[in-house]
């Protein structure tokens, strides 16, 4: 029998699973499910982790949200507690103690422009989740670009895929870099592209036939495969969804 490493498992296992638009958003799901648990559960609790929340670890909006959709309130409080601690030291730092002053107004305004902007766009890049989520499918892409070169196996297991999830598409090509070979490069390009191609097609399908099903006519014909299409186009515009 063929030995794997565990990352290795874990992939073969993403890529069977047949129902999915994207196995690599199921490995990153899984990973963000696991690490948002270990936030909450202990870390929160850990005597490195808990000075750096709302400092050095931020989180994003849309991880907040995550995690509020968890059933771990206690953890979530604590975790919020201490940004708002930290947030409140922010305020008094910069608060405003002279009469109202145009000059002290505008540069106040100003800094909370700057604080506004952090909070959007900007703190994704900063987000402790979102930074731990990027490395971990960086790595995972490397290990699925090297079992491709070496397993035969995998390499059918790849190519019978539903194909991927636009941001996945586009860490799997990134990833291709590292094929030393330019004759392996090219071929692993071309399957990927031609995987995710047909694969979109492949649903464009079913959402037109999930489309023409609302006409009466059609009312009794079977809905085949379709009848999730759009839940499952979602998943595939929107990776992680
Ligand atoms: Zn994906
Ligand atoms: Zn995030």
């Amino acid at each position: 029998m063929k030995k794997l490493k565990l990352e290795e498992i874990k992939l073969y296992e993403a890529f069977e699973h047949k129902t999915t638009e994207c196995p690599v958003c199921n490995l990153e799901k899984n990973y963000e499910e696991q690490l948002m648990h270990s936030i909450l559960g202990e870390r929160v609790m850990d005597l490195d982790f808990y000075p750096k929340i709302g400092a050095e670890y931020k989180f994003c909006s849309t991880h907040i949200e995550k995690l509020n959709r968890g059933s771990d309130k206690l953890g979530l409080a604590i975790m919020l507690d201490k940004i708002i601690n930290k947030k409140l030291k922010d305020a008094k730092k910069n608060k405003v103690t002279l009469k109202p002053d145009q000059s002290i107004l505008n540069k106040l305004f100003k800094q909370n422009k700057e604080v506004d902007k952090e909070t959007n766009a900007e703190l994704e890049n900063h987000c402790f989740i979102c930074s731990n989520v990027k490395k971990h499918n960086k790595d995972m892409v490397k290990v699925l670009v090297d079992l491709w070169i070496k397993d035969s196996e995998f390499k059918e297991l790849y190519k019978a895929s539903n194909g991927f999830c636009n941001k996945h598409h586009l860490n799997i090509l990134e990833g291709s870099s590292n094929i030393k070979s330019s004759d392996h490069r090219k071929e692993f390009i071309d399957i990927t592209n031609k995987i995710h191609i047909d694969n979109l097609e492949r649903l464009q399908k079913e959402l037109q036939w999930f489309i023409k099903k609302f006409d009466y006519l059609n009312a009794d014909a079977p809905w085949g495969t379709s009848k999730d299409s759009v839940q499952r186009a979602l998943q595939k515009l929107l990776s992680n969804y």
